[in-house]
């Protein structure tokens, strides 16, 4: 299989150390007490980088999984849950909400626009009367950041739990899970933390344990169920066997990230060079505001169609850019520049390689990407 330089928002590219990690030898996680210290000791590092004293888990199973596992374990029927949502995944939690027995209200932002903090205040005084919220921290088909830092405290105030899907924030964006309250918070190993797709990461706070502990109704779930984790160190055990490979290539792969301060810094450069690059091009963003540091969202050029673009780029560049779904279906580009994607040369050839596709399509171009962002970088 010929493997292409993914440039796309999740997965992303993989190191090396990170794919050597995963081949060392395995020990049998269920029954090595090493084994629970150095899940323990990842849990640890994962800590430092969401800024949280709180638990942090790592579960078997793709970032769909802890949207689902929050949703079966605080939810049960007939609980009003509110989703804030603009964008697809937002407005995609409230599937799982309804999975579960919850009754949804949809706070609608602008699919454009980053959520206003002031309408979503207002909405709340008169609508405040919730067991949780959902809400996405990076909206990554259309490239969306949303305030999280103010929404989840807003919340507080009105006792509202919050859930929040980091998935493609959690290694590029800024996330401080005890200074902004935020109760559950979700990531996957696939988007900035650049290890292969296949774990869920996430944090729960004190209040989200009592709830799931004091439920009526018992937790329709057992791969799902947060709440038999609480104990799992004291009482060195797993509800099932653990991932270790996976976890192996999680570790280093968070490593990677920890040894560099820097890293918020460095998505923030780098997406706003990009955003430039396309703007100065002439080309369109689809976000109005609310920029991603992780990954850029722009509009398809009038008169070409998404398919040959992309296409074009692999046939003629092998390099993987990717398109959205729902609604963005062939309407827009998209450029993940996360994780181990977020490097001035890995940007400059794609970008070099998109604007070559582009003008060979017929789209005129003023200037070239590639040279803008150089000149912004
Ligand atoms: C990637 C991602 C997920 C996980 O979804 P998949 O489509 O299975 O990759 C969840 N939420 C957000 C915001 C994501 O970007």
């Amino acid at each position: 299989m010929k493997i292409p330089f993914i440039m796309t928002p999740g997965p992303t590219q993989v190191h090396e150390d990170v794919r050597k990690a995963m081949a060392e030898n395995i020990t049998n996680p269920d029954l090595d007490v090493n084994f629970f210290e150095y899940y323990r000791e990842t849990c640890d590092k994962i800590k430092k980088l969401l800024n949280t004293k709180e638990d942090v888990l790592i579960l078997s199973g793709e970032g769909i999984l802890g949207l689902e596992a929050a949703c079966a374990s605080l939810i049960e029927p007939g609980d009003r849950v509110l989703c804030i949502e603009n964008g697809i995944f937002g407005r995609g939690f409230g599937d799982f909400v309804k999975i579960y027995g919850g009754e949804v209200v949809y706070f609608e932002g602008d699919r454009r626009r980053a959520i206003d903090v002031e309408k979503l205040k207002k909405f709340l005084e008169n609508n405040h009367d919730f067991k949780l919220a959902t809400v996405v921290y990076c909206e990554t088909p259309s490239g969306i950041t949303n305030p999280v830092d103010k929404i989840c405290p807003l919340l507080k105030e009105y006792g509202i739990v919050s859930v929040v899907d980091a998935v493609s924030a959690i290694g590029g964006e800024p996330v401080e899970v005890d200074k902004w309250q935020m109760d559950i918070v979700l990531g996957g190993s696939q988007k900035c933390i650049s290890a292969p797709p296949g774990l869920t990461i996430l944090s729960i706070s004190e209040k989200a344990y009592e709830i799931m502990l004091n439920r009526h109704t018992p937790i329709a779930s057992f791969y799902c169920n947060l709440s038999i984790w609480k104990n799992w160190y004291e009482e060195k055990w797993f509800p099932y066997t653990q991932p270790i490979s996976d976890i192996y290539g999680l570790n280093c792969a968070v490593d990677r990230i920890s040894g560099k301060n820097d890293y918020v810094e460095r998505h923030k450069k780098i997406g706003e060079a990009v955003r430039t690059a396309i703007l100065k091009s002439g080309l369109k963003l689809y976000p109005l505001d609310g920029y991603s540091s992780t990954v850029t969202t722009m509009l398809v050029p009038e008169g070409v169609l998404f398919k040959d673009i992309y296409n074009s780029m692999i046939e003629e560049h092998n390099i993987m850019i990717a398109g959205a779904f729902d609604f963005l279906k062939d309407k827009v580009i998209r450029i993940g520049h996360m994780g181990e994607n977020c490097y001035e040369e890995k940007l400059y050839i794609t970008l070099k390689a998109l604007d070559e596709t582009i003008k060979k399509l017929g789209v005129e171009v003023e200037g070239s990407l590639h040279k803008h962002f150089v000149d912004e970088i």
